[in-house]
C-alpha cells in the first residue's frame, strides 16, 4: 500500500498560501499521495506528519500562535518527537535558539528553539533592501542548477551547533541548514517558481512516516 502523508502549513499569518500551493505541487511532482492543509489548532497539528512554518513576521507569528491556546508548546513537542519541519525566514526564525537584531537587540519573542541556531534578524536591511541571488545547494541532487534564492527582510544564521548541517551560502552566510528533520532557509523557496525545497522536504516526511510505520510492524 502506498504511504500517504499529511502536511501541514501553520495557517496564522505571512505567504501560508504560496507554502501550500508549492508543497501539493511538490507532493504531486513527487508522486506522493497526501494532502496539504493549513493548521491552527493543536488538534490540528498533533495529526500532522509534516509541518511548514512559513515567512512572514516571526514575532506577529508567535504572538498569535500563543494566544491561539499555546500551539507553540504543541510544534515544539511534535518537533521534538521528529516530526519534519521546513521553516522558511520567519519560519526559520521561530525554529531558532536565539534571535536578535542588530537594532534592538536580543529580541524577547517566543521561539520553538528546536534548531541549534542563533539568528540575526533582518541582517541585509529592511524591505527596501530585498534581493534575489542564485545559490548553490549540493542537497537538491546531482544535477545542480542554480537556486533563486528570494531575500526579504531575511535573516541569516550566525551560530550553529553541532548536529546541524550548512546546506546553503550566500557571500559566505550561512542562509540554509539542516538538522535531523528540520530545514531552515533564510530566503522563500516558495517564491521562488522551483519546488526542490519542497520536494525535499516532502521526501523527509515520507521516509519518517514510511520509518515510523516499520517501526510499529
Ligand atoms: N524579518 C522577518 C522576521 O523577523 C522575516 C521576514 C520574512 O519572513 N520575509 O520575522
Amino acid at each position: 500500500m502506498k504511504t500517504k502523508i499529511s502536511v501541514g502549513v501553520l495557517g496564522i499569518q505571512g505567504d501560508i498560501e504560496e507554502n501550500k500551493t508549492v508543497a501539493q505541487e511538490a507532493l504531486n511532482r513527487s508522486n506522493v499521495k497526501g494532502n496539504v492543509k493549513f493548521v491552527r489548532y493543536a488538534e490540528e497539528i498533533e495529526k500532522i506528519d509534516g509541518l511548514i512554518l512559513p515567512g512572514g513576521e516571526s514575532t506577529v507569528i508567535s504572538t498569535l500562535a500563543t494566544i491561539q491556546g499555546g500551539i507553540l508548546h504543541t510544534i515544539k513537542r511534535r518537533i521534538a518527537e521528529g516530526m519534519p519541519v521546513l521553516g522558511t525566514c520567519a519560519g526559520m526564525i521561530m525554529l531558532a535558539k536565539r534571535a536578535y537584531d542588530r537594532v534592538v537587540g536580543e529580541t524577547r519573542q517566543q521561539l520553538l528553539s528546536n534548531l541549534d541556531i542563533v539568528v540575526e534578524r533582518n541582517a541585509f536591511g529592511r524591505q527596501d533592501d530585498s534581493f534575489e541571488a542564485k545559490l548553490s545547494i549540493p542537497i537538491l541532487g546531482k544535477n545542480n542548477k542554480f537556486f533563486k534564492g528570494v531575500f526579504i527582510r531575511a535573516p541569516i544564521v550566525i551560530e550553529v551547533g553541532a548536529a546541524v548541517d550548512i546546506i546553503a551560502k550566500f557571500n559566505n552566510r550561512i542562509v540554509g541548514v539542516r538538522q535531523g528533520n528540520i530545514i531552515g532557509t533564510s530566503f522563500h523557496p516558495e517564491l521562488s517558481d522551483d519546488d526542490r525545497i519542497h520536494r525535499q522536504f516532502i521526501k523527509t516526511v515520507l521516509d519518517c512516516k514510511r520509518h515510523k510505520g516499520a517501526q510499529q510492524i
